[in-house]
């Protein structure tokens, strides 16, 4: 890694490749691969993760929103693109971009169809979601018949593909919870198959279902977190490389002797002589003020320092009372040798957040 000088956050492509290969090795050669790339690629970059694992042969990416699958085709991505989240004033940008709109209820599949007829298309691809525990999104396994009717009575729509998503894939205590809810897609996917005359594609696994589940691959299969390096299992984080490394620089050095405080409400009081480092990024970068107070560590030159005192919007001060370090030297957030989700968990939060929080104002830098 090439040393910064200034806060960078560092995109490795060839990191995000072997990670697409480990994980497609746990699947069958036939099933699909969908890479989730919404909230900026987990807070890398969209676009130049999109290029990427397009390259790389990917069958599907997903968005949260439309704006997201807009930005991705403005980029020149060609690839299907899923927008999990639509929203009816959404439809019309949603066809214009050629993206693919999850459905998820009979007030907004009556929506798109009326977009549709109003347009005179034929066949628009769509995606159907069904809830099967998460009571978050999707049709109840109640309304499948009234749904295939209405979806049969017209040609304006084809189901490309059948998906519902797991609550605890993550968690092994809740092994029976996800039986459950595999069964019952298996149970949608039967009455499905039974009511229309071709066959959609049925997806269930997010990364850690494909890690703990692969008996439920069906087609496809939905990866966000483990393409960038993440999973829910410290074996497998092992043999996975995280996507983006958190780096900052040293700005300045100072002694606090014994009595005296840093930063704003003097939040930290110097015990001994302390020697302070201040780093430039703070909680409008996406290091949030649970971090501080000594409860999260940086490295600096391979040692951990912790950061003392509150954050401050755009600062943060570290103790290196005991580390050999000179202004302008590298800090390590969170990367290779130093776990995004170890950081995270030290805030009481899971690595999904941490990467997803890292602000636009902190400069991207792709690597090959
Ligand atoms: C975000 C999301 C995923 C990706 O989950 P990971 O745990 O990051 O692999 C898959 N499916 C849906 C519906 C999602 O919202």
């Amino acid at each position: 890694m090439t040393k910064t000088k200034e806060t960078v956050l560092e995109i490795s492509l060839a990191a995000l490749e072997h990670n697409y290969h480990f994980l497609k090795a746990k699947l069958n050669p036939k099933t699909k691969f969908l890479g989730v790339v919404k909230a900026f690629a987990y807070g890398s970059d969209a676009c130049k993760i999109a290029k990427k694992l397009s390259g790389l042969g990917i069958d599907y990416l997903a968005v949260a929103y439309t704006k997201e699958g807009v930005e991705l085709r403005n980029a020149g991505i060609t690839t299907p693109i899923l927008v999990l989240h639509p929203q009816a004033s959404n439809f019309k940008t949603i066809i214009d971009n050629h993206l693919e709109p999850s459905l998820y209820s009979i007030s907004i599949l009556t929506e798109f169809q009326k977009v549709l007829k109003e347009k005179k298309i034929q066949e628009y691809p769509i995606h159907i979601k069904f809830n099967t525990g998460l009571n978050r999104l999707g049709f109840s396994d109640s309304v499948i018949s009234v749904l295939l009717a209405k979806i049969n009575a017209c040609s304006s729509l084809k189901i490309k593909s059948v998906f519902s998503h797991l609550a605890a894939s993550d968690d092994l205590e809740d092994e029976e919870f996800t039986n459950k809810q595999i069964k019952a897609f298996l149970s949608i996917k039967t009455k499905v198959d039974s009511e229309i005359d071709y066959q959609p594609m049925y997806h269930l696994l997010n990364t850690s279902g494909i890690l703990n589940y692969p008996e439920a691959q069906f087609n496809m299969v939905r990866s966000g977190i483990g393409l960038y390096g993440y999973s829910n299992s410290p074996a497998i984080d092992k043999k996975l490389k995280p996507v983006a490394t958190l780096k900052t620089i040293i700005s300045q050095k100072h002694t606090l002797q014994k009595g005296e405080s840093l930063g704003y409400n003097r939040a930290f009081i110097a015990t001994n002589e302390t020697i302070t480092a201040t780093l430039p990024i703070g909680h409008a970068d996406g290091i949030g003020r649970q971090y501080g107070q000594g409860r999260s560590f940086v490295l600096v030159n391979g040692k951990k320092a912790p950061i003392i005192g509150n954050v401050c919007m755009d600062m943060i001060m570290i103790d290196v009372t005991k580390i050999d370090c000179n202004e302008g030297d590298e800090v390590l957030i969170f990367g290779l040798d130093s776990s995004a989700e170890e950081f995270a968990n030290t805030a009481n939060t899971i690595s999904y957040e941490l990467l997803t929080s890292i602000s636009s104002r902190v400069k991207r830098e792709i690597k090959p």
